[in-house]
């Protein structure tokens, strides 16, 4: 949980360069407004809101650049989807920021094909609107929510992501990366991967720990294991989970801006793991501080 002597970090938060709320400016900010030492910057697939979080970055506070890759797990039927941080990785490495492109463009199309189920029912949004409304950010399904609640048809995100809705009626998959892949392609680009909230069974299927084991022996360095999507039992489970692999453990709020309700900070991560995953990056050269 929230530690709350020693410096702040957290090390997972999204900005309007996917489907956050606040600009990179703006959640920098936020983020030495709530007291925070250490913000990662984690957009969907997309190293857009480094270079303008960097410029803004306030006095004191440091940022570690990262991303949530979009993945999926091929070993079990159908696949399931999870999501991989990766922080401190090289933006430029060719084979990276072709996957990163690849998975925003299916992104795009998968969005688009929601939205023709939508309208198919008699639902009037447009795409048109929703990719302007993203502003050019990574899209995703709370921007559809979004145009829903603009409709009038749900009250909030969280009723747009139920079964009836983005949840599971007018749920598709997208293209992700092979989490396998994922995993060695941000070694590769001399970054550090940890595994987003693993055990989030209230967001849909989770995988099996045995597979958390074949990850770490193929480069994963940690788990987040502190966020709202884990039951205090999922937690430990993590917890214990990574002492047995050897593997690091972070805490992170998942900040979405007004897309969720967690505030910055709400989960932190103790300073040793965050130092850990400074040691072993190679992708970009230091943190960057205000
Ligand atoms: P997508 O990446 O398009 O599959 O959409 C997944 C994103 O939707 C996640 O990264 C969260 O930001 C958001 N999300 C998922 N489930 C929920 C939920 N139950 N309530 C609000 N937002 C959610
Ligand atoms: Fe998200
Ligand atoms: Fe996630
Ligand atoms: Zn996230």
């Amino acid at each position: 949980m929230t530690s709350r002597t020693g410096p702040q970090i957290d090390l997972h938060a999204h900005s309007t360069a996917s489907d956050g709320t606040l600009s990179p400016a703006e959640l920098v900010r936020a983020a030495a407004d709530a007291g925070l030492d250490v913000v990662a910057i984690t957009d969907h697939d997309t190293t857009a809101g480094w270079a303008p979080a960097v410029a803004a970055l306030p006095p004191g506070l440091r940022l570690v650049r990262g991303a949530e890759l979009s993945c999926r797990w091929f070993g079990a039927d159908p696949p399931v989807p999870l999501h991989l941080l990766a922080y401190l990785f090289d933006p430029a490495h060719p084979e990276l920021v072709a996957e990163l492109a690849r998975v925003r463009a299916a992104r795009e199309a998968r969005g688009e094909r929601i939205v023709d189920l939508l309208r198919a029912d008699g639902v009037d949004i447009s795409w048109s609107e929703i990719l302007t409304a993203a502003g050019g950010g990574t899209v995703g399904r709370p921007h559809i929510a979004q145009a829903l609640i603009r409709a009038g048809l749900v009250a909030s995100t969280s009723e747009a992501f139920g079964p009836d809705w983005l949840g599971e009626r007018y749920r598709l998959p997208k293209e992700d990366i092979d989490v396998f892949h994922a995993v060695r392609l941000v070694r590769a680009a001399g970054g550090v991967p940890v595994f987003a909230h693993p055990r989030a069974s209230r967001r849909g299927r989770v995988v099996p720990d045995e597979l958390i084991v074949e990850l770490a022996a193929a480069g994963l360095a940690g788990l987040e294991a502190d966020h709202e999507d884990h039951s205090p039992e999922e937690r430990q489970h993590v917890r214990a989970l990574a002492a047995d692999l050897g593997l690091l453990v972070t805490g992170s709020s998942d900040f979405h801006g007004t897309h969720k309700t967690v505030r910055l900070g709400a989960f932190t991560t103790h300073p040793e793991a965050y130092e850990r995953i400074v040691a072993e990056a190679s992708g970009v050269t230091g943190i960057a501080s205000g």
